[in-house]
């Protein structure tokens, strides 16, 4: 599918001289989603510190080019036809971690940059005994990218928060803003980029934290196709119902629309069997949603975001 790039001559200088080798032009963004699918962005910008961060901010607020915050990819679909603008790919300065471990203080702090791992996050936190951190076990993503999507299990990531930085281009240095959050997401305003997140943890037994942690992660890669790409659930859990339960009911269990198919082993997982295009998951997500609507009069909800260029 041939690019059809938003930057022009004047954008290409501007960015080239924020970023240097840091900024790529039409970058495939397939293998920055764990879906493995996705066409390629205009501009993909390795962001290694705020300074730069700030710079392609104010660019883009220039020239009124749309933009997009990428964290690890696992909560999202990117079209076939790509992204339009500028990707921000969070690394550098954002990937550190520092850790408030006093002894006999009754909580443990941590300072984390958006682009720090969450699952070495969550194995770090859990060696310090952070209460509550196995419900956070094995979600792949960002820090960045799990403050927005408010990831979780029974716990949820925002409970654990204290502070948020971020960077908008209307106030392009990192500062501080009260977020809301609700069951997989957040009222985090769309053109905030999460920088750094401060969190606080009751302190508890390092043994026991880990052993929750491990026992955890073992559930999950019995129960989830964790062999194959896919972003995760699919839809939200319904109130007072599973999504995959109804998924399931319904008999979508093994579709396949190309090589997208709904997983055998866990019915709200979407994952790519082989050479999938988002077309096909994208297709296969709206005829699930149409059979879950038809049998139970239920409209399931993404979970997932769907970015970029669909229909061309
Ligand atoms: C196998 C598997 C299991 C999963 N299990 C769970 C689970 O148990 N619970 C759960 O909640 N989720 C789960 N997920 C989904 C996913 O891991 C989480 O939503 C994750 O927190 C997303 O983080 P990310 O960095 O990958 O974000 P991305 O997928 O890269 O992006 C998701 C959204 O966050 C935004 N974003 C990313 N970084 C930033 C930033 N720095 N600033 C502002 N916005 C940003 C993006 O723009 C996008 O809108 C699972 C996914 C997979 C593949």
């Amino acid at each position: 599918m041939a690019s059809r790039s938003i930057i022009g001559a004047a954008e290409r200088t501007a960015l080239e001289a924020a970023c240097g080798e840091h900024v790529t032009f039409d970058a495939p963004l397939a293998e920055h989603t764990w879906y493995r699918v996705g066409g390629p962005a205009d501009a993909l910008v390795g962001a290694g510190s705020t300074a730069v961060l700030a710079e392609v901010l104010r660019i883009c607020a220039r020239v009124d080019m749309p933009w997009f915050a990428l964290g690890s990819g696992t909560n999202l679909l990117v079209g076939d036809g790509g992204m339009r603008g500028v990707v921000f790919h969070l690394r550098g300065e954002y990937g550190a971690v520092h850790w408030s471990d006093e002894p006999g203080e009754p909580f443990v702090r941590a300072e984390a940059g958006a682009s720090a791992s969450l699952p070495a996050f969550c194995g770090q936190a859990a060696r310090l005994g952070c209460m509550g951190i196995a419900s956070l076990a094995g979600i792949p993503g960002s820090v960045g990218g799990t403050l927005r999507m408010n990831g979780g299990t029974d716990r949820e990531f925002g409970e654990f928060v204290e502070e948020v930085l971020v960077q908008t281009p209307q106030h392009p240095e990192p500062h501080a803003v009260s977020v809301q959050y609700f069951y997989r997401h957040t009222n985090l305003a769309r053109d905030a980029v999460v920088a750094k997140v401060r969190l606080r943890f009751e302190r508890g037994d390092p043994q026991a934290v880990r052993g929750e942690l491990k026992a955890r992660l073992q559930r999950r890669n019995a129960t989830q196709p964790i062999r194959y790409p896919s972003a995760g659930s699919v839809f939200r859990n319904p109130q007072g119902d599973k999504a995959g339960r109804l998924i399931e009911a319904a008999g979508c269990k093994g579709w396949r629309c190309g090589g997208a198919e709904v997983s055998a082993l866990h019915a709200n997982f979407i994952v790519n069997a082989g050479d999938a295009k988002a077309a096909d998951i994208a297709t296969l997500m709206a005829r699930v949603r149409r059979r879950v609507h038809e049998r139970f009069g239920v409209d399931l909800v993404l979970e997932q975001h769907l970015v970029g260029v669909f229909d061309e």
